[in-house]
Order: C-alpha cells, then structure tokens, then sequence
C-alpha cells in the first residue's frame, strides 16, 4: 500500500495496489502544472484508490479534452489526473507519495517540449513527442 497526502495535508489517499508505466513527461502543460522541470508520473487503477480524507477539497482542471488534473484548491498540490477516455486509470504524480514506490521512471516523453533551463542527466530512454 502507498499512502499520498497534498502539501498541506488536507487530501490524503491511499492506493492499495501496484503503481505502473512510470514516466518523466516534459510537455509544456505538465511544466506548468509542477511549476518544474517536469512531471514524474504513474499509473494506478482507481479501483484500488481509497480516500482517506479531503476528497471535497479536489478541483478539477481540464488541461486538454478529457484529461481532468486534479489539485488540492487549499495548497494547490496536484492529487491526480482522471481521463474520461479510460475513468479505470488515475494518473498519479509520484511527488504527493509518502511512500516509496519501488518502480522508477522508466522513460522521458514531450522532450521535444523540454525547458530550455535543464538538461537530462540519466540515460533513460527519450521521446520527442507524447505516449506510444
Ligand atoms: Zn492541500
Ligand atoms: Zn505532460
């Protein structure tokens, strides 16, 4: 079980399964929405997320059609992204763990969008564009 909470501690969640497909996405939106270099994410199935408290504090953004960010509208912390083309699968940002999640990112994707101020210092594979 991994356990998750927003910066201010106000959501909090568990996810009672095995997290996957974990990635560095470097497009433009995921910048902004980390107000970092990127986002660090993985894929668990909402099936197996509970929520422990906060749930009511979630906002949802739609950054582009049908991917719904969820963030923590007291802190601002993202929670999780919910896809309407497959509501089975939460896109978690593993920044709000607590726990470590034993996987690591595996690949970087949207590296033809990264910020001009980092340079990529692994030798995980790169992609220019988005998921394949
Ligand atoms: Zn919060
Ligand atoms: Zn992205």
């Amino acid at each position: 079980m991994l356990k998750a909470s927003c910066l201010c501690g106000g959501v909090r969640y568990e996810i009672r399964g095995a997290l996957r497909g974990a990635l560095n996405c470097h497009c433009s939106t995921c910048r902004k929405a980390q107000g970092a270099a990127f986002r660090s994410r993985a894929a668990a199935r909402s099936a197996e997320l509970v929520w422990i408290c906060g749930e009511q504090l979630v906002s949802f953004y739609q950054s582009s059609p049908g991917n719904h960010r969820g963030f923590c509208r007291i802190c601002g912390s993202p929670i999780l992204s919910r896809f309407d083309a497959d509501p089975s699968i939460f896109g978690i940002p593993l920044g709000i763990l607590d726990d470590d999640p034993q996987i690591r990112p595996k690949r970087h994707i949207h590296v033809a969008s990264k910020a001009p101020w980092f340079t990529i210092a692994d030798d995980l594979p790169q992609h220019p564009e988005g998921p394949s």
